[in-house]
């Protein structure tokens, strides 16, 4: 058995047995791993306070034969939860994501950006409840990470550029948006304009100058892409549809925790 050394994000907690502690853990080199904790003795002091999920934390831990679930010898705070219990708006949004995390990822599949992605989520929303942008904004960076990202800019069936406001019909089962021709062969549903302009507004702010650099360069500050999408405040309801039905049908997730997020924040 060889002992790796890690860091970690904690997705899922739960009891077993008497003492023991089964975690899904989220790790920078691995990917997702699940783990034992073994209670009891003197291992009991030794993760007292550090399998909390939203928890950054370094770990040990032995792998067995044939990659199934390793055993935690170690584990360090890096960065604690500490905050986002503050209200349930904060629970759910962190919820929310690391739910995203391990529904949307494989085991022991490595992914660098998604983990630095979560990590920042759950660092912003120990000083700031998000907004429905924010939410919208991680949630497509997470998707194009993963490689799911809707096409909001050339039509999925033609491959031709949409001017803004021809952008109207939104293929879920084809994964973005058909021009004026293609759409009267294809399903799709039709939208006011604006909507997917406003989906395509967050989504380009991933680079550059926009909300992701400045999130970045604000630390602990108070944050909101809202500035920039006020034009489209009006679509919230349509953004979300778009994007709760392209999940549901492409990933076939339904995340529980999705549903209490939705009535608390939306
Ligand atoms: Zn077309």
């Amino acid at each position: 058995m060889a002992l790796h050394k890690d860091e970690a994000i904690v997705l899922f907690k739960r009891a077993y047995g008497e003492s023991d502690k089964i975690i899904r853990l989220f790790t920078l080199t691995s990917g997702k791993v699940a783990a034992i904790a073994k209670g009891g003795n003197k291992s009991q002091k030794r993760f007292m306070n550090t399998l909390e999920p939203f928890n950054h934390i370094k770990v040990e831990y032995f792998e067995k034969h044939g990659k199934g679930m390793v055993r935690l010898e170690n584990a360090d705070i890096v960065e604690t939860n500490s905050g986002i219990e503050t209200s349930l708006h904060r629970v759910c949004t962190a919820s929310f994501f690391t739910e995203f995390v391990d529904r949307l990822t494989k085991e022991r599949e490595r992914h660098d950006s998604l983990f630095h992605t979560l990590k920042e989520i759950l660092t912003k929303v120990k000083d700031a409840e998000f907004t429905f942008d924010d939410i919208l904004y991680y949630q497509l960076k997470m998707l194009e990470i993963l490689g799911y990202m809707p096409n909001f800019s050339a039509c999925v069936y033609c491959g031709k550029e949409v001017v803004e406001d021809k952008k109207i019909y939104f293929s879920k089962e084809r994964g973005g948006i058909l021009c004026h021709k293609c759409y009267r062969y294809l399903p799709h549903k039709e939208y006011p304009k604006g909507v997917i302009p406003g989906l395509a507004a967050i989504k380009n702010m991933f680079n550059g100058s926009g909300f992701g650099s400045t999130l970045r360069n604000q630390g602990s500050e108070k944050f909101s892409v809202q500035e920039k999408t006020e034009g489209y405040r009006a679509f919230d309801k349509e953004m979300r549809e778009i994007m709760e039905e392209f999940i549901s049908f492409h990933l076939d997730v339904e995340l529980k925790s999705y549903r209490v997020l939705k009535n608390i924040v939306f």
